[in-house]
């Protein structure tokens, strides 16, 4: 039988919150900057929201907005940088937890030691993470990109490992939430980790590839399966036929 977990390390976007209520913010400040250099501004709102709405991931999302908006290629190099920071500037006052994530954050908490492993450029992550107000539930928050940019992210072991350390529990005995499977599951069995996914958020209908060890609908629900998880006591093999002693 598998070890029980003894250090949870949970997700950011659409683990905890819903990323779509962050994007639709960002969109807003890249408009209002379009605006002030001259553009359409709604217009260039309008097909960045469109963009983001086809797949948050991929670069070049501001590039292709612009040219979607009708805007001349050649005018792009002086045009992306100041809306990319604007991007990136964008500071959400709130971002408000899925239903019942602060309760369920505050129970791992209490069970064990709780981090937060992200993607994503560290100063948009933080500024995330800092309108969630859940920061203080999180006993240590890694962004991968801090560790080597783009290549560091999930699926790639290093953050994970990295929290481990700083946890200081072997990597396998890591239990990990989030909603991706090919970045959080697949982190998770990068180190002989397991992983519970939460059909939720843009990639709620993404397939089950790797598999975690469960899926649930919500974090709520994925947190109750790991407080069981990790109140699970290892029996050695032979126990049950020891002599009775009675
Ligand atoms: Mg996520």
């Amino acid at each position: 039988m598998t070890p029980p977990p003894l250090a949870v390390v949970v997700d950011l976007d659409d683990t905890l919150y819903p990323q779509a209520e962050y994007l639709a913010g960002a969109a807003v400040a890249v408009g209002a900057a379009a605006t002030a250099a001259g553009l359409d501004g709604e217009r260039v709102h309008a097909a960045l929201v469109r963009e983001l709405a086809a797949g948050s991931d991929a670069g070049g999302t501001i590039d292709r907005a612009l040219l979607a908006a009708g805007v001349p290629a050649g005018d792009l190099p002086a045009l992306v940088p100041p809306l990319v920071a604007a991007f990136t500037r964008h500071e959400p006052a709130r971002l408000v937890p899925y239903p019942g994530v602060p309760a369920a954050l505050e129970a791992l908490a209490a069970a064990a030691p709780l981090a937060c492993l992200t993607d994503g450029n560290p100063v948009i992550q933080a500024a995330k993470l800092a309108a969630t107000g859940l920061e203080p539930l999180l006993a240590v928050v890694l962004v991968t990109d801090t560790l080597g940019g783009r290549a560091a992210r999930k699926p790639s072991p290093g953050g994970l490992l990295a929290l481990a350390d700083a946890l200081g529990v072997p990597a396998d005995r890591l239990l990990v939430i989030g909603d991706r499977p090919g970045k959080d599951v697949a982190v998770a069995a990068a180190v002989g980790a397991r992983a519970i996914r939460i059909r939720q958020g843009e990639y709620a209908d993404a397939p089950d590839e790797p598999r975690a060890e469960a899926v649930t609908g919500s974090f709520p629900e994925a947190a109750a399966l790991a407080l069981v998880l990790l109140a699970e006591v290892v029996v050695p093999a032979r126990s049950a036929a020891a002599p009775s002693m009675g």
